[in-house]
């Protein structure tokens, strides 16, 4: 039996586990203490924010950032529909209302005509949305410039979920950096890990703030224990933002390594009829955290589904890209704009096993697989 090759798994570096061992030595086995606030700031100075909170995980930085604004029971809030559901279920956490949004075909991500559509019917009936949730997916940013325009003429904050884009760029800056606050996971699957956990950056003091005091249950500064307000659970270990740090310190050469099988993928891959990979949108860097690709089965000789199951069948791990949450019975009812691009992009999508630390002979397995399911291949 071959060894499985999975979608994404952790890929340690050289530093990780001395930091973990200092953490034990120094007795920081707690949800505070030198490396969260190392990790901290080494993280705000490789994104540029001013400010990041280590959390529990990108959902409760997603949550907290969401709470910070205010946003409650009779707000709605524009997000991504192409998405998973930690961009979407927060919103619902404190009781506010969903607006799903299609994707654009340059890069996957929040389509800003829809935006705009969007807010000027809010706008028309004397509205307004509480929030923009733009999602950057499989690694690359959405058309910040373009949405953030928007979200200055109406009014409406911006909270970036960057969860999957850590390490990309658009026009120079990190995606996460240009909203109100944004978001990054640190699970066990994304381009580095803690195994689990999230941070939050933002570039303004108070939030940063409140963001750290509603994640360690609310405290108010007095020695017996002070609450004005509800709080959370949600500060991130000591012991895992050693972890973190060392992640952060290989960050780039996972990046590198990621575009490389990407490269591969693309080499090995690219003379297949009804292939299509993701595209590079022409406003910055593409970490291809996932190697993504459509498939238009007629011209391939397969379907999506086919070619998953025979890569299984071989011990390789594929999935489908992320179905819209507009689609999804928990958000069924939900208003939804568009939806043709993401529900195309799902039914057509495929994500090849892509983690860092793969070989050139894990890479030629999977492109074998893919091979013989095509068309040609029968010839
Ligand atoms: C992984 C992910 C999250 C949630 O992060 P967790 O750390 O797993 O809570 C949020 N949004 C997107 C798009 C993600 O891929």
């Amino acid at each position: 039996m071959t060894d499985r090759l999975y979608l994404s798994p952790p890929h340690i570096g050289p530093d990780e586990l001395a930091l973990v061992t200092e953490a034990f030595e120094t007795n920081w086995v707690a949800p505070v203490g030198p490396h969260v606030d190392a990790f901290e700031r080494e993280f705000a100075a490789y994104v540029g924010a001013e400010h990041a909170v280590a959390l529990s995980s990108g959902t409760a930085a997603l949550h907290l950032a969401l709470r910070d604004l205010g946003i409650g029971p009779g707000d709605e809030v524009l997000v991504s529909t192409l998405t998973f559901c930690a961009s979407v279920n927060p919103i619902l956490y404190e009781g506010a209302t969903p607006v799903f949004v299609d994707s654009e075909r340059a890069s996957w991500n929040l389509d800003p005509n829809w935006v705009e559509d969007a807010f000027r019917q809010r706008a028309a009936a004397g509205k307004q949305f509480a929030a923009l949730v733009p999602v950057h997916l499989y690694g690359q940013s959405a058309d910040l410039d373009a949405l953030a325009a928007l979200c200055e003429r109406y009014g409406v904050p911006m909270i970036e979920d960057a969860a999957e884009a850590l390490g990309a760029s658009y026009k120079g800056r990190s995606p996460g950096t240009t909203g109100r606050a944004g978001i990054y996971s640190f699970n066990g699957n994304k381009i580095i890990t803690t195994s689990g956990g999230g941070m939050l950056v933002t570039d303004r003091a108070e939030t940063a703030a409140h963001v750290k005091k509603m994640a360690t249950q609310a405290r108010e500064p007095a020695a017996h224990y002070e609450h004005a307000e509800v709080g959370f659970n949600y500060r991130l270990s000591n012991v895992l933002a050693g972890i973190g740090r060392g992640q952060l310190r290989v960050l780039d050469d996972r990046v590198n390594a990621r575009r490389r099988v990407y490269e591969a993928y693309r080499e090995a891959l690219g003379d297949l009829p009804g292939l299509t990979f993701m595209p590079e949108a022409e406003w910055g860097r593409h970490t291809r955290w996932l190697t993504c690709l459509t498939i238009d089965a007629e011209a391939f000789g397969a379907t999506p589904e086919a070619v998953r199951l025979a890569l299984e069948a071989e011990n390789i791990e594929a999935r489908p890209v992320w179905k819209p949450m507009h689609l999804q019975p928990v958000y069924a009812g939900y208003e939804s704009i568009g939806g043709a691009v993401a529900e195309d992009l799902f039914a057509r999508g495929l994500c090849l096993p892509s983690g860092s630390a793969m070989t050139e002979g894990d890479i030629a397995r999977v492109v074998e697989a893919v091979r013989a399911c095509a068309a040609t291949a029968a010839a």
